[in-house]
């Protein structure tokens, strides 16, 4: 039966593919004892329920080994098989069925949560991360025990698979860029969480806060996912499909359209122009970057490059990344942000960081978080200056609220450039360091970031976040999640105004330069510099090119001084209309 599900739509693009399902690792069963003599008759039920999924699997098996299908299917499914084979899962809850009268679920999901335990002791992170394997068996099994099985299907040709979850975090996302994913959708998730940001790094649509998605969906179930819309359509009928592949016929169109403005100088109509710059999270996103076409990088989130791991990368590994990218855009600027750990993002690797902190977003984040490590902090500066010596590299500082932040870090830069200078080591000596404007209280307390620092970047997620006072990560209040709340308006306008006077250039790096929705509210305020995923930067330069400069400011100029948001609504729509 087909049916839809709607959520905060963070990544457009249109997907149609099956279903892979992530799980968490517990598992809602029934959980009853039984009488005596019905022992037998439920030892039969699981041994019947695991001779289903083990046919479930060996069907997967065959499709799996169809020309076209991703090596990671099969991957999934043979590891899948092993895992029903093994008598720890398969005979093991038999005694537990047998000894204590449970019930067959129970008694499987009681093995389970021990395997997994075992599991989460083992120091190999890869190994580790197979109880999610172990989980989505049992909940096959558990299934199967409730009567669920699997349809057959009949996996198309290059089929996708699209990952539905209760929730990823940055960490899972991030992954995603070395399996081949058609899109995914969450329970959880905000808009501007880090895996959604991730997802649109990608390019791939992406739907999070579904609520109820994980347990609707089963394995291998037909998904349509419309990521601008923020609509997932289960088992959609062949209109439908029909309806949707004309719409992605009509994107892939719009996209290469697009194409034909790389080459085209960014500016407006009366001439002012504008430098279109990319956010990366992996040096290898640095290819994006240039056939995007953009004007350098302007925010390298470096802290990617430490997730997923049980060792910190260390200095060499770090330079060779931070080199990677600084060659590879050929004199063009690139702003390395240093580690902006916590929050959402976090790295076992990191001491204090896996912790769970009361309030991880005010929390041990970014600067703070290295001020109180600086061995591990001056690492990174050593790497990041040494990459200097191989382009244009700029430093940028995330969540700077206090003066003293700034001061002890630039403390540190002239401490790690000393320590370079005494292994001779040549780095950059007028290297640029900046800070991200992202928490009010920076923006709001300007002047000795002015005077100490070379730039700006507004990092209008946190920004936004912090005046709010909304969590970015929390779909229970994304809808308050607001860039055109008139505090955030006058606090991006102060700043750029401040900073432009006080000759520093400012640029906003957070998912507001990313969205042309915004392009000409922005370029109003006098903003110059934009950097955003690499996939959005034709359409903002296409923005670009048709707004007159003059005539935006003055629009922007009456928009600030409105107070009400439908007022301020009406007041954009008119301007982008125009
Ligand atoms: C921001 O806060 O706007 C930003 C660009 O940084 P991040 O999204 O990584 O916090
Ligand atoms: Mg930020």
């Amino acid at each position: 039966m087909s049916f839809a599900i709607h959520g905060l739509a963070v990544s457009s693009g249109i997907a149609i593919g099956r279903a892979h399902l992530i799980s968490n690792a517990t598992l809602e069963v029934a959980q009853y004892q039984l009488r005596e003599r019905d022992i037998p008759a439920e030892i039969d039920r699981l041994d019947a329920a695991f001779t289903v999924v083990r046919a479930e699997v060996d069907t997967l098996r065959a499709e799996a080994a169809m020309p076209g299908t991703p090596a990671e299917i099969e991957a999934f499914v043979d590891l899948h098989a092993l895992i029903l084979a093994d008598p720890l899962l398969a005979e093991e809850p038999k005694a537990l069925i047998r000894e204590r009268r449970c019930n067959a679920e129970w008694a499987l999901v009681q093995q389970m949560n021990l395997l997994v335990a075992q599991f989460d002791e083992i120091d190999d992170a890869y190994l580790r991360e197979r109880r999610q394997d172990i989980v989505q068996v049992v909940e096959r099994v558990v299934k199967a025990l409730m009567g669920k099985t699997r349809k057959p299907v009949r996996r198309g040709k290059d089929e996708n698979l699209i990952v539905v979850a209760h929730d990823l975090s940055p960490a899972d996302t991030i992954q995603f860029k070395t399996l081949r994913i058609g899109g995914f959708v969450t329970d959880l998730g905000g808009a501007t969480s880090h895996t959604a940001i991730v997802a649109r790094s990608l390019g791939i649509p992406a739907v999070v806060g579904m609520h109820h998605a994980r347990p609707l969906i089963q394995d291998d179930d037909l998904l349509l996912l419309d990521g601008g819309r923020g609509v997932l359509i289960v088992d959609p009928d062949e209109r439908i499909l029909a309806e949707y592949r004309i719409r992605q016929a009509a994107m892939e169109l719009e996209r290469s359209r697009l194409k034909l403005l790389k080459s085209a100088t960014t500016a407006t109509l009366d001439g002012v122009p504008i430098s279109l710059q990319a956010n990366i999270e992996l040096p290898q996103d640095v290819e994006a970057a240039k056939v995007s076409g953009a004007d350098g990088v302007g925010l390298f989130r470096t802290e990617f490059l430490f997730m997923n791991r049980d060792e910190l990368p260390d200095e060499d590994e770090q330079f060779e990344a931070y080199r990677t990218v600084t060659r590879a855009m050929g004199g063009r600027p690139v702003t390395i942000r240093t580690l902006d750990i916590g929050a959402d993002k976090t790295a076992r690797a990191l001491r204090g960081i896996d912790r769970v902190a009361p309030n991880p977003a005010l929390g041990l984040r970014a600067i703070r978080y290295c001020l109180a490590e600086p061995q591990i902090f001056l690492a990174q500066l050593r790497a990041i200056l040494r990459a200097s010596h191989s382009g244009r590299v700029r430093i940028l500082i995330p969540m700077l609220a206090h003066v003293q932040e700034m001061e002890q870090t630039l403390a540190l830069i002239g401490q790690a450039k000393d320590q370079l200078r005494e292994r001779r080591i040549r780095f950059d000596e007028g290297i640029e360091v900046g800070g991200m404007i992202e928490i009010p209280a920076a923006a709001l307390a300007l002047g000795p970031f002015l005077k100490h620092l070379q730039f700006l970047s507004l990092g209008t997620n946190d920004l936004i976040q912090y005046t709010l006072a909304i969590d970015r990560t929390d779909e229970a209040v994304a809808h308050l999640y607001d860039p055109l709340h008139p505090a955030v308006l006058q606090l991006i306008a102060q700043t750029i105004q401040s900073g432009t006077r006080a000759g520093l250039s400012v640029s906003v790096c957070g998912e507001m330069a990313g969205d042309p929705r915004f392009t000409r509210l922005l370029v109003g305020l006098g903003l110059r510099n934009f950097s955003m995923p690499p996939n959005q930067l034709l359409a903002i330069k296409q923005q670009i090119l048709t707004a007159d400069d003059s005539v935006l400011a003055a629009a922007v100029r009456r928009l600030l001084r409105l107070e009400d948001p439908r007022r301020i609504e009406e007041a954009l729509r008119r301007i982008n209309e125009n």
